[in-house]
């Protein structure tokens, strides 16, 4: 068999504070299981060659260093909250070194609200070292093309605030998620891995899944293997509720890399 040349690198996997936030005292905030501990979601993809990051969140610098890279084509972001895109100024470092204008593919809300969190990056006569972005518009449920390879943007909703997931070939990510409509479930057919939002098991949350309501997505989508990602504290212990997840179902963690 041909080997997979496709990975996903999870950078973060872990809810806005991160697992633990600071101070906190809960059991799995004290775990020994490197598993239990989680940056703030994020993914790196390495899809035919390119190098795409799917949201740029306060560890980004933390993350790339912990995997030894340097290097983005493009960033897709799924939507503006502050642990999705605040590590952007920290791309300077990447341009610095490979002297490529990184490409922010997002909706137009979301581009905005970039610019309203880094105006210093657009305005007309920068002070020197300051981040250039290129922002490109996309539409939900549309495919676009990123360095030549083909994306789909995912209209889904977290809580009333519609933001997007991503599908490249085989793999989908959506994080942030409560909502999936009819017309995104659609396509979503034939997925090798899934990765999908379960921010913890019980207490009914306004904007993000729980592993319950994770777990029916995940089997009506049917991808051959889902992870479950933007984890918080509530979930528990990784080793544990590993245990209890259907065939085919994983907790993700950070450093997982997985071929597809
Ligand atoms: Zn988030
Ligand atoms: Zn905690
Ligand atoms: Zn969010």
């Amino acid at each position: 068999m041909l080997e997979k040349e496709n990975e996903i690198i999870f950078l973060g996997t872990g809810t806005s504070q991160g697992v633990p936030p600071i101070g906190c005292t809960h059991p799995v905030c004290l775990s020994d299981d490197p598993r239990d501990k989680r940056l703030r979601a994020s993914v790196m993809i390495k899809y035919h060659g390119k190098t795409i990051l799917i949201d740029c969140g306060p560890d980004f610098r933390q993350q790339m260093l912990r995997e030894d890279m340097d290097y983005v084509d493009a960033i897709l972001v799924t939507h503006e909250h502050n642990d999705h895109i605040i590590g952007l100024d920290d791309m300077r470092a990447v341009y610095f070194k490979s002297h490529k204008v990184p490409v922010i593919y997002s909706i137009p809300r979301v581009l905005n609200d970039i610019k309203v969190r880094f105006p210093y990056a657009f305005t007309k006569f920068k002070y020197p070292g300051v981040p250039t972005f290129d922002l490109q518009e996309i539409e939900p449920n549309k495919p676009f093309f990123v360095e030549g390879i083909e994306v789909l943007s995912l209209h889904v909703l977290h809580g009333g605030l519609p933001i997007l997931g991503f599908r490249i070939g085989g793999l989908a990510y959506i994080t942030d998620v409560k909502i999936i409509p009819p017309e995104t479930l659609k396509l979503l057919e034939g997925l090798d891995i899934l990765v999908i939002d379960a921010l913890r098991q019980k207490k009914t949350h306004h904007s993000h899944l729980l592993l319950d309501e994770a777990i029916q997505y995940g089997k009506q989508i049917g991808a051959k293997q889902t992870y479950f990602t933007h984890i918080s504290h509530n979930l528990g212990f990784y080793k544990e509720v590993e245990k209890t997840l259907p065939e085919g179902m994983h907790l993700a963690y950070d450093q997982l890399r997985l071929k597809f």
